[in-house]
């Protein structure tokens, strides 16, 4: 394959950090567009020293411009807890940027492919969820500012594929997991690695009976890069995520029954808007990409403990 001049907006990011190392390895240019507000270089420590990797800050909320053959357009804080602490920074990246990687796009003739959101469904009535679904999301609530805003991202792709009949993908990404998460993203299964590795209680909130179904983050990686190259009538949306579904009960368990400290758990109130059960159907991702997850939770949680054992061992240690 002909090197490929690749754009990844967060690629300091969790996922995007990842995204950058598998498209390094399969020889392409890459350029990291990221404002570091949840990334850091840290998560591309390994690879900065690459000479087909050129790391930019920049907020995409700004006009970009530069020369590129693909978009992959992730910026944007996914953990409730960085989204929230600046909600109309959080909105504006997921609309003004998404405006202008699609104008960057139309006018290199990039492919784009959007990190869309299982939160577009918002607290879902149908289970599990298939795109067809239009979901059921609060306008006005405190997760609104990621939710509405992932959903005008979606709104502008299609736009802009209407309009000037742009090569958009969009994939519809499910709770994902692994090496790299930030030990303070606030995320379930980071912060109950990190407690129960510093021998502290796990904070379940609410009863722990609300779901999420959790892909390890190398699926993803290979489910977006799927999509991708899919040809051009290909747009999405698309879900990609690991269908098995866990209550945040059965995840403490195992965390619990991994980490072996001899913690318990400590019950605190259900934030607002939590959605109380959450699946993805991954028939087309099935059928389109020939994309399955392959990495079951028990052997992804293995990976991600050592991640954080190391992390934190370090971080005494500095
Ligand atoms: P993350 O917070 O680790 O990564 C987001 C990256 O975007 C960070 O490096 C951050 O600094 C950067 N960023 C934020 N705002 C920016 C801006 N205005 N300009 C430039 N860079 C900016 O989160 P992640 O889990 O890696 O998520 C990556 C993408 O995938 C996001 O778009 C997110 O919505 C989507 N997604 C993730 C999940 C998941 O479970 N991890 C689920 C659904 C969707
Ligand atoms: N844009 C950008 N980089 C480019 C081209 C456009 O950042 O290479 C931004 C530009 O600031 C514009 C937005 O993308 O506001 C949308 O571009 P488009 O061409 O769709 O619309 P227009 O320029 O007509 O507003
Ligand atoms: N959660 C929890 N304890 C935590 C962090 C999160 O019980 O320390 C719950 C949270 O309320 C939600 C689920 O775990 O019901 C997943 O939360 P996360 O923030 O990881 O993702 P999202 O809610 O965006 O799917």
């Amino acid at each position: 394959m002909s090197e490929t001049r690749i754009l990844v907006t967060g690629g300091a990011g969790f996922i995007g950090s990842h995204l950058v190392r598998r498209l390094l390895d399969e020889g392409h240019e890459v350029l990291v567009v990221d404002n570091f507000y949840s990334g850091s270089r840290a998560n591309l420590a390994d690879v900065l020293h690459d000479p087909r990797l050129e790391i930019v800050r920049h907020d995409v909320t700004f006009p970009l411009y530069v020369e590129v053959d693909e978009i992959y357009h992730l910026a944007c804080p996914a953990s409730p807890v960085f989204y929230q602490r600046d909600p109309v920074q959080t909105t504006k990246t997921s609309v003004v940027g998404s405006i202008n990687m699609l104008g960057l796009a139309k006018r290199t003739k990039a492919k784009i492919l959007l990190s869309s959101t299982s939160e577009v469904y918002g607290d879902p009535q149908v289970h599990p969820q298939d795109e067809s679904y239009w979901g059921h999301v609060n306008p006005i609530g405190i997760r609104s500012c990621y939710d509405e805003g992932k959903r005008c991202a979606e709104t502008l792709f299609f736009d802009y594929r209407r309009q000037h009949d742009l090569p958009i993908k969009v994939a519809r990404i499910f709770n994902t997991y692994g090496p790299m998460m930030r030990p303070d993203d606030g995320r379930v299964v980071s912060n109950f690695i990190v407690s129960a590795l510093r021998g502290e209680p796990l904070t379940i909130y609410g009863d722990g009976t609300q779901t999420r179904s959790f892909c390890f983050v190398d699926d993803l990686v290979d489910g977006l890069i799927r999509l991708m190259r899919t040809p051009h009538e290909v747009t999405g949306p698309i879900n990609l995520g690991n269908p098995h579904e866990f209550t945040m009960t059965e995840l403490a368990e195992k965390v619990i029954a991994m980490v072996d400290t001899g913690v318990g758990v400590e019950y605190h109130p259900l934030p607002s808007d939590d959605p109380t059960q959450r699946q993805p159907d991954i028939t087309q991702a099935r059928g389109v990409l020939g994309w399955e997850p392959k990495v079951q939770l028990a052997e992804g949680l293995t990976t991600t403990v050592d991640y954080f054992r190391r992390q934190l061992a370090a971080q005494s240690v500095g």
